[in-house]
């Protein structure tokens, strides 16, 4: 680990000012994935800032608030323990609440944020082993995933550039809903869609979100959606806890009158980012639920996806995490 200079910030401002024109800068709150990776020399920050004390400052930063539409808004040091277990987010954004439980370890989810977790680097062992060429690590350097072990690797939005998958279960339950994201910056406030925070890998696979540099993350708001209270994260995974998705589904449905009116979907652990399908959205709308229907509503979420030899057998497990995701939900 390089030597850096650790200063504490009080507010969004403060923090904000101290990493300006600092590019080798970070913020620092849980830590639960930058503090790993400085270890591993694949992070090397000269300056963190840490803003954890920021919500004794704003207690929205660290809370869950009501917005006046009845959606929620989850501040952005709010610890993945506590939103899981907030009683709202459990009553009205089921899926959200099981993302985070289904996630890391006990002790992890009593410090990683909200913020953080949408953040959170791909863990790709290529990535985190500074011996080996890496083109999200170091651009240009190379993927040695690519002729490498893939078993984790994702298989819908890869490149010739970049083949990891995206690791955050609550981002993935964040896109089923149409979540928004609250930013600040030198240039002030900004809000960006969660669809378009995280990005394709492309030729550019060192470059993963929408935030300018300096930005902070204060806030993620899920809209009011009243049939998400029926809803559900449904995870595949090699052991049944702190292990990252195999393959994990995001699913909400309103029936009504034994048909489906509207419906949200979303796949974990297949994608290089956390992977909306809107086209399984219109094949579940306005028919009537079946187990015939959720096949072949998951064989279309799955379109497009390009296996490699490892990884292959994900194409299947994600076809079936998502029509049981769909039978358990309505059943
Ligand atoms: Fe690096 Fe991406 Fe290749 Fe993994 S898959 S080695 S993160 S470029």
């Amino acid at each position: 680990m390089i030597p850096f200079e650790y200063t504490h910030a009080s507010s969004p401002d403060d923090a904000i000012a101290a990493v300006a024109g600092v590019r080798t800068s970070k913020f620092v709150a849980g830590g639960t994935t930058l503090i790993d990776l400085m270890k591993l020399d694949v992070e090397r920050p000269t300056r963190l800032v840490d803003i954890n004390a920021l919500g004794g400052a704003d207690s929205s930063l660290a809370s869950v608030s009501e917005l006046p539409s009845g959606g929620l808004r989850l501040g952005a040091l709010a610890r993945m323990s506590d939103v899981a277990w907030e009683a709202r987010v459990r009553e009205r954004f089921p899926l959200v609440s099981q993302s985070l439980l289904l996630a890391a370890s006990g002790q992890l989810r009593n410090m990683a944020t909200m913020g953080g977790n949408i953040l959170q680097r791909t863990r790709c062992p290529y990535f985190r082993d500074t011996a080996t060429a890496c083109n999200k690590r170091e651009p240009g350097t190379g993927c040695s995933a690519l002729t490498g072990i893939t078993r984790t690797h994702a298989i819908l939005g890869t490149s010739d550039k970049c083949v990891a998958t995206h690791p955050s279960d609550f981002a993935v339950a964040l896109v089923a809903l149409d979540a928004t994201v609250h930013v600040r910056g030198k240039g002030g406030d900004r809000t960006i869609p969660i669809a378009d925070f995280h990005l394709l890998p492309g030729q550019h696979p060192e470059r993963e979100n929408a935030l300018a540099p300096g930005e902070l993350i204060t806030a993620i708001d899920l809209p009011a959606l009243p049939f998400a209270r029926h809803s559900l994260y449904l995870k595949v995974r090699d052991r049944a806890s702190y292990a990252f998705a195999l393959a994990s589904a995001a699913v909400a449905v309103d029936v009504q009158a034994g048909v489906i009116r509207a419906a949200r979907v979303a796949l974990g652990g297949v994608g290089t980012k956390p992977w909306r399908s809107k086209a399984a959205e219109r094949a579940l709308t306005g028919r009537v639920p079946s187990a015939a229907l959720f096949r072949s509503a998951s064989s279309v979420a799955l379109q497009g996806a390009t296996a490699r030899k490892d990884n292959a057998f994900k194409v299947r497990l994600a076809q079936r995490t998502l029509e049981r995701a769909l039978v358990e939900l309505t059943s």
